[in-house]
């Protein structure tokens, strides 16, 4: 056992599979600790939830985003059954900052009901590669990443979204991720664990066996793409006219001229007048659909989406700073 667990340590990757315990130790100097806080109630903005299962003997994981309360998008994944529930939040955690990196979300709050998870992230004495990954691209992330540990079962719509998903996560077919079992991590879940997912390992060509099947799995695209164009396309999200639903908030658009309905920000609304300049001339009789499905007119519609985003967090970070004075 203790050959396969130096063998855990020494190797990426172990007969195509991942060694959570991949690590070597780093120069004190070069430590990190990423702290947490409790959730207190009504986390306003963005925040992401993530959750790790087992069930029957199968693991998986799951996150979720949203906005205020309402849900934005999710992605769930199944690990091998040699996985344990703490590899699974922790990479739950790693592929929700990765998430949150790659649609560049500004500043978002990620909730885990991981204690184990949370702690190993705030721990200097840390050698575990996988691990100090997440700290690193937490660390170097030009938003704000906030990590927010939340009372398991405690009664909450994201925990509650982000459980159903894990468990609905097991039951996946294909693994998306296999670990290699780690008797050391079975007998001691909070103690030692991982291995870079989603950085070196492209370029890594001892690992390309490894990786295209990764990404024949995996399609990359649509792992992290699509988030801005979503919103678009399940009318959900930032609108006004959505999240009027949910909070006594005016549904009145940011222009205050109109409701802030997915077609009028789309096609009308004078503030994004900029983003509709280099389309084609004939965009005002495209339908929403063909708007999104046109490559130029949909990279646009992302910047115009990404800034209404960053426009209506900022206005909601003015209002609460304006409640707690007041108080
Ligand atoms: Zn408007």
């Amino acid at each position: 056992m203790a050959r396969q667990i130096r063998r855990n340590k020494l190797n990426k990757i172990i007969d195509d599979k991942i060694s959570f315990e991949y690590g070597k130790r780093i120069q004190p100097w070069k430590t990190l600790k990423i702290d947490w806080n409790y959730y207190m109630e009504e986390i306003k903005g963005l925040m992401t939830f993530t959750d790790g299962s087992k069930m029957d003997g199968r693991v998986g994981y799951a996150f979720i985003v949203f906005y205020n309360k309402t849900e934005l998008d999710y992605r769930k994944f199944r690990l091998n059954d040699s996985s344990t529930v703490f590899m699974a939040e922790v990479i739950a955690i790693e592929q929700a900052v990765q998430y949150v990196k790659a649609n560049d979300l500004g500043q978002v709050n990620i909730i885990s009901d991981s204690k184990s998870a949370l702690m190993v992230l705030s721990a200097v004495e840390e050698a575990r590669d996988i691990i100090n990954n997440i700290k690193e691209d937490i660390k170097e992330y030009k938003g704000k990443i906030t990590l927010t540990w939340i009372r398991a079962h405690m009664w909450n719509f994201g925990y509650e979204r982000a459980d159903q998903l894990a468990k609905e996560a097991t039951l996946i077919s294909d693994e998306t991720i296999s670990f290699v079992p780690s008797r050391n991590l079975i007998r001691n879940e909070g103690n030692k664990i991982i291995k870079d997912l989603w950085k070196n390992r492209w370029n890594d060509s001892k690992n390309a066996r490894w990786t295209k099947n990764l990404i024949d799995k995996v399609n990359v695209d649509r792992l992290y793409g699509d988030f801005y164009i979503n919103q678009i396309s399940t009318a959900h999200g930032v609108f006004r006219e959505n999240q009027a639903r949910f909070f006594e908030k005016t549904s009145l658009c940011l222009c205050d001229q109109k409701t802030g309905s997915v077609l009028h920000v789309i096609k009308e609304c004078e503030i994004w007048t900029s983003y509709r300049r280099n389309w084609p001339s004939v965009w005002q009789l495209m339908s929403l659909k063909d708007l999104i499905n046109n490559a130029d007119i949909r990279i646009s519609l992302r910047g115009l989406l990404h800034e209404l985003l960053i426009k209506e967090l900022d206005l909601f970070s003015s209002f609460s700073e304006t409640d707690v004075s007041r108080h």
